[in-house]
C-alpha cells in the first residue's frame, strides 16, 4: 500500500515538529520552506563568531515538551548562568526576581499596596486558574476571554503594577501592550508562574536556538528556499503551488505565520478566520559590548511608560558565549515604535536605540556598543486579544482539517516555542487520525 502523502508548509518550530511526527507515523512527508535556512522564527545567525539568536532567545525550565525533543535529538537542554532580572524606573533598576511567592513583596518598583494586591491577585489566579494551559489557550472559558489585562490589571492592582509589571511583562514577551491580550491568557500565565515561581528560569539548547530545529530537519525531506505560492483542495487532494509547479498530496499543513497563510489558501472559511489574526512587529537588535559590561545580569524590562522604543534587553554573556572578551546584548523594541520607525534605514536605528539603551542600561552609560546585527518582524509575536481565543477555538472546533487542509502555528492559541511544539505534535495527530477515518485518502 502507498504511504500517504503529506506537505508542510514552513519549517518553523511548529512545522518541522508535526513534519517527524507525521514521519514517525508512517506518512510520507515533504517539508517546503520559502527561507534558505530552517527554524522561521527560531533561527541563529553567525557573524564574527559570535551567534545572535535573531527570533527566540531563550526557554523557560517549565517547556516540558521543548525539553523532550531536546532529549531525543541529542541537544544539551540547560539553565543559562545566573544573572539578575530587573526593571527598569527612573534612571534605577530593580529587581524582578521570582523565587517565591513572598518575593513579589519585594518589588520597590512600585507602591507597596500594589505589592500586597498582586500577591492577593497571585493567589487568586491560582485557584482560578490551576487547570489552564498556559500553552493550549483554548481550554480558557468563554467569560474570561472578554476582557484585556491591562484594564483588569488596573481595576484589581492598580496602575503602577498595571503599567510596571503587566504591560512590562507583556512588551518584554510580546513585544505590544498588555490593553491587547486577553485577561484569560494573563490569567493562565499567572497561574503558571505561582505555581512553580522557579519554573522561569531561562534555559537554553547550548550552542544557539537553532539546534532543535535543525536537529529535526536533518531527520526530514526539507525543500529549503522553496517558497508555497498557493494551497488549493480539490476533490479530496490537495495541490500547492511551488516555483511554478503544482504538486499534489493527500493532506496539507499551512505552519506559515497566519498573513502568509491567508495569501496562499484558497478556502473562504481559513480566510474568513486568518483576517482575524493580529500580530504585534519587533525589531531584535544585538551589540557588542565588552565581556563585563553587564556582569551580574540577565534581563531587563523597560515598561512603556519608561521608554517608548525599547521594551527589554539581555546579556548574552549569560549563554556562556563570550568572544575575544566580548559579549552580545539583545534589545527588542515596542511595537508603537516599530511601526513609527519602519522607513528607518538600519544605519540611523542603530543609532537611535543606542542612545536609548544607554539612557535605559546604566552600566553600558560609558561603554563602547558595537552595532553587530539587526532582524526586523513584521509579524513577530500573534497576540491573542480580548475575544480572540475564542474564535480560534471556533476555528479549530469547525474548520480544521478542512478539503484536508489544517493550520499549524503559535497564533492557534499556542504561545511561544513550547506552545509552537505542542501545536505541531497536536496537528500531526489530526492528520493521522483522520486518514484512519478515511479523511484523506
Ligand atoms: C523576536 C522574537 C523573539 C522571541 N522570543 C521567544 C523566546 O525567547 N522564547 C519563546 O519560547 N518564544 C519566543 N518567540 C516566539 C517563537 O519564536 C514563536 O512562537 C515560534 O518560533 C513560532 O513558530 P512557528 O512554527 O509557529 O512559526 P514560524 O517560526 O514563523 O515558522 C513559519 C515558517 O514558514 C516559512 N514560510 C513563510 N512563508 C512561506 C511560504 N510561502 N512557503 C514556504 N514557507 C514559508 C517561514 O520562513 C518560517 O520558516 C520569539 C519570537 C520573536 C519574533
Amino acid at each position: 500500500m502507498m504511504k500517504p502523502k503529506v506537505a508542510i508548509v514552513g519549517a518553523g518550530i511548529s512545522g518541522l515538529v508535526c513534519a517527524y511526527e507525521l514521519q514517525k507515523a508512517g506518512w510520507d512527508v515533504e517539508v517546503f520552506e520559502s527561507n534558505d535556512y530552517v527554524g522561521g522564527r527560531m533561527a541563529t545567525r553567525w557573524k564574527k563568531g559570535f551567534a545572535f539568536d535573531i527570533g527566540a532567545d531563550f526557554f523557560v525550565r517549565l517547556y516540558q515538551k521543548t525539553r523532550r525533543y531536546c532529549e531525543d535529538l541529542g541537544i544539551a537542554f540547560e539553565p543559562m548562568l545566573p544573572g539578575s532580572y530587573q526593571t527598569f524606573k527612573g534612571g534605577l533598576l530593580y529587581p524582578l526576581r521570582l523565587d517565591s511567592l513572598s518575593s513579589l513583596l519585594r518589588y520597590k518598583q512600585v507602591s507597596f499596596m500594589g505589592r500586597v494586591r498582586l500577591l492577593w491577585f497571585f493567589l487568586r489566579a491560582r485557584r482560578m486558574a490551576h487547570d489552564m494551559d498556559f500553552f493550549d489557550l483554548s481550554g480558557i472559558p468563554g467569560c474570561l476571554d472578554e476582557d484585556d489585562a491591562y484594564s483588569i490589571a488596573v481595576a484589581c492592582m492598580g496602575k503602577d503594577v498595571a503599567d510596571y509589571l503587566v504591560d512590562g511583562f507583556t512588551s518584554t514577551y510580546q513585544f505590544h501592550r498588555a490593553s491587547e491580550i486577553s485577561v484569560g491568557a494573563m490569567l493562565a500565565l499567572t497561574a503558571l508562574m505561582s505555581q512553580d515561581p522557579d519554573g522561569f528560569a531561562r534555559y537554553h539548547s547550548v550552542g544557539e536556538m537553532a539546534a532543535i530545529p535543525n536537529a529535526l530537519a536533518r531527520h526530514l525531506m526539507v525543500h529549503a528556499g522553496a517558497r508555497v505560492d498557493a494551497v488549493m483542495p480539490s476533490n479530496g487532494v490537495v495541490d500547492i503551488v511551488v516555483k511554478g509547479r503544482s504538486l499534489r498530496f493527500d493532506a496539507v499543513v499551512i505552519a506559515t505565520t497566519a498573513d502568509v497563510a491567508s495569501r496562499i489558501i484558497k478556502s473562504r472559511s481559513f480566510s474568513k478566520f486568518l483576517a482575524q489574526v493580529r500580530y504585534a512587529p519587533t525589531v531584535s537588535l544585538a551589540f557588542r559590548v565588552s565581556h563585563n559590561a553587564l556582569a551580574g545580569l540577565a534581563s531587563v524590562t523597560v515598561p512603556y511608560v519608561e521608554s517608548s522604543i525599547i521594551a527589554s534587553y539581555s546579556n548574552g554573556a549569560i549563554k556562556g558565549q563570550v568572544v575575544d572578551r566580548g559579549a552580545i546584548v539583545s534589545v527588542w523594541l515596542h511595537e508603537s515604535y516599530v511601526v513609527k520607525a519602519s522607513r528607518l534605514s538600519d544605519k540611523v536605528l542603530y543609532a537611535v536605540v543606542e542612545e536609548e539603551l544607554r539612557r535605559v542600561c546604566p552600566g553600558l552609560l560609558d561603554e563602547k556598543i558595537v552595532p553587530h546585527d539587526l532582524q526586523r518582524w513584521a509579524a513577530a509575536m500573534p497576540k491573542f486579544y480580548a475575544g480572540y481565543l475564542t474564535k480560534v477555538k471556533e476555528f479549530l472546533d469547525r474548520y480544521q482539517g478542512e478539503q484536508n487542509m489544517y493550520l499549524c502555528g503559535d497564533y492557534l492559541n499556542s504561545p511561544w516555542i513550547e506552545g509552537s511544539i505542542r501545536c505541531g505534535e497536536r496537528v500531526a495527530r489530526q492528520v493521522a487520525s483522520a486518514v484512519k477515518k478515511g479523511g484523506a485518502q
